[in-house]
C-alpha cells in the first residue's frame, strides 16, 4: 500500500517524501490505519523496521486540529527507554513535522528540573521522555495528564531488561483510562506481554513476519578504503578467500556494468544483475550463481528483491544503498542454516555519512579497518575523522584475514595479479614487505 492509501494527508506524506521514503514498511503498512482509528495496538517488528513512524505519522495526524492547550497539558506521551533514543525520535519526529504544527518536548535526564518544568508550562502537544524523568514530573504534578490521548511504549522489551518495570506501572497508574495505548518491542516476550496486558485494552495485535535471524547474528565489517581503490580490493577480497558465491551491491545500475567488468578483468568469474536486464536474462544469471557457475553476482538493491538468493555466507556492499533500509534487507541475506553471515562493506570517504546513518538505524557501531596494501590515501586521512583511531594497529580484526596482509601462501591467482597492480598505482604510501 502507499503512505497515500493508508490515509495519511498530504502534508505528512510530503515531509516524509522529503526523507525518501517512498512506501511504508510492513510494520508501518498495518500499523498506522490502526492508530488512526484510535484502537490499542501491540506491535512487534525487528529492530530497524520503522517502528517510530509507524506510530508517529499516525499520531502527527491524530494532532491535527491544533486544540489549545491548557497549562500543563500533554496530549501525547512517547516513552522510551534511553536518552539517545528519545533525542532521536524527536529528531525524526520533528522532521515528520516540518508541513504541521504540533510542539514537541524532550523530557529527559541529564537537565534541570526547573527548565523542563518551565517548558511544560504553556502545555505541550508530543513529549517525548525516558521513564525516569517522566514520573519525576508526573510526581511534581508538573504535567497535567488529564488531557493525555495517546500514550506510546516504545521498545518496550528493551525498558524491561533495563528494569523499568515499577516505573512504568507506577505511570501507568497515574494515567486515567481513556486515552490509547501502543507498545512497541522488537521481540515478544513474556515479559512485553505481561505488561501488554496491564496497559493495553482491547489490542489489536501486529507482527510483521519474522525473519529467521536478526543483525546480531550477522558478522558485519567495514573496510576502509579510497574510491579508485575499491574494486581491485574487492577482486583481492574474492581470490584471497577464495569466495565461491559472493553477493555484491552497488547503487546503481552504471557502477553494476562497470564493477563486473573490472572483475571479469581480473578473471573472476562475475556477472550482473539489475534493472535494465530482461527477466529471463536475470533468472539465466541467478540460475548460474545458485550452481556457483558464477562466483560473483552484482546487483543493484531493487534488481536483488523478491528474488530466491538468500541464505548466501558473504555480502558485500560496495556501495551503501541510498536508502538506509536497503542494507539490512541486503545482509540480511547472508547467514546460511546455523551459521553466522558476513556482511563486508568497502566504504570510501562519499559514503561516509551515510554509513552513519545506517549504523543508527541497525544501533550497531561496526568494526572498521583497513586492508595492507589498501590502506586509505595518508593525505586524505584528515576528512576520515573516524580512521585515525584504527590506524596504527596492524592487527586484523579476524583470523583468517592474516593469509591477505602476507598474502604467501594465498590459493588464488587473483591476489597475485592484483598485487603486481597495486604495486604499480599506488605512490602515496609504501607496501610493506616484499
Ligand atoms: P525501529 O524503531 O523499528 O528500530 P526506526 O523507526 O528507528 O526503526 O527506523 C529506522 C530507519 O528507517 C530510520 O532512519 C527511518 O528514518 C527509516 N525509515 C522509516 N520508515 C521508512 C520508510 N517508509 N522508508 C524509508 N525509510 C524509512
Ligand atoms: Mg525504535
Amino acid at each position: 500500500m502507499s503512505f497515500e492509501k493508508i490515509g495519511l494527508i498530504k502534508p505528512i506524506r510530503d515531509a516524509i517524501s522529503e526523507l525518501g521514503y517512498t512506501e511504508p514498511t510492513p510494520i508501518q503498512d498495518r500499523t498506522i490505519g490502526l492508530v488512526l482509528a484510535k484502537k490499542d495496538v501491540f506491535a512487534t517488528a525487528q529492530t530497524g523496521t520503522g517502528k517510530t513512524a509507524a506510530f508517529m505519522l499516525p499520531i502527527i495526524q491524530r494532532l491535527r486540529d491544533n486544540k489549545p492547550l491548557s497549562p500543563k497539558a500533554v496530549r501525547v506521551i512517547v516513552m522510551t527507554p534511553t536518552r539517545e533514543l528519545a533525542m532521536q525520535i524527536e529528531e525524526e519526529t520533528k522532521k515528520y513535522l516540518k508541513y504541521m504544527d504540533s510542539s514537541v518536548a524532550l523530557l529527559v535526564g541529564g537537565k534541570s528540573l526547573e527548565a523542563q518544568e518551565k517548558q511544560l508550562e504553556n502545555g505541550i502537544d508530543i513529549l517525548i521522555a525516558t521513564p525516569g524523568r517522566l514520573r519525576e514530573h508526573i510526581i511534581k504534578k508538573s504535567i497535567d495528564l488529564k488531557h493525555l490521548e495517546i500514550f506510546v511504549i516504545d521498545e518496550a522489551d528493551r525498558m524491561l531488561d533495563m528494569g523499568f518495570v515499577t516505573d512504568i506501572r507506577l505511570i501507568h497508574a497515574e494515567l486515567q483510562r481513556r486515552h490509547q495505548t501502543l507498545l512497541f518491542s522488537a521481540t515478544y516476550t513474556d515479559k512485553v506481554r505481561k505488561l501488554s496486558r496491564l496497559v493495553l485494552r482491547k489490542p489489536e495485535f501486529v507482527e510483521t513476519a519474522r525473519q529467521n535471524k536478526t543483525i546480531d547474528a550477522i558478522n558485519q565489517h567495514i573496510y576502509l578504503v579510497d574510491a579508485d581503490r575499491k574494486a581491485a580490493l574487492l577482486s583481492f577480497l574474492i581470490g584471497s578467500k577464495n569466495y565461491q558465491q559472493v553477493l555484491v551491491f552497488t547503487k546503481t545500475k552504471k557502477s553494476a556494468d562497470i564493477l563486473v567488468e573490472e572483475l571479469k578483468l581480473d578473471g573472476l568469474k562475475a556477472d550482473v544483475i539489475h534493472g535494465d536486464k530482461t527477466l529471463a536474462q536475470r533468472n539465466k544469471t541467478l540460475t548460474k550463481f545458485k550452481k556457483k557457475e558464477l562466483h560473483v553476482l552484482v546487483a543493484t538493491d531493487i534488481a536483488s528483491r523478491g528474488i530466491d538468493i538468500e541464505q548466501l555466507p558473504q555480502v558485500i556492499n560496495y556501495e551503501l544503498p541510498t536508502v538506509a533500509e536497503d542494507y539490512v534487507h541486503r545482509i540480511g541475506r547472508t547467514g546460511r542454516a546455523g551459521h553466522d553471515g558476513e556482511a563486508i562493506t568497502l566504504l570510501d570517504i562519499n559514503d561516509k555519512e551515510q554509513m552513519k546513518v545506517i549504523e543508527r538505524l541497525i544501533h550497531v557501531k561496526i568494526p572498521r579497518s583497513e586492508i595492507e596494501g589498501f590502506e586509505v590515501d595518508i593525505t586524505k586521512k584528515a576528512t576520515y575523522d573516524d580512521i585515525k583511531s584504527n590506524r596504527p594497529k596492524k592487527v586484523y580484526p579476524k583470523p583468517t584475514h592474516s593469509r591477505i596482509a602476507g598474502e604467501k601462501g594465498g590459493t588464488s591467482k587473483a591476489p597475485q595479479k592484483k598485487n603486481a597492480r597495486v604495486g604499480k598505482k599506488r605512490k602515496t604510501t609504501k607496501r610493506s614487505g616484499k
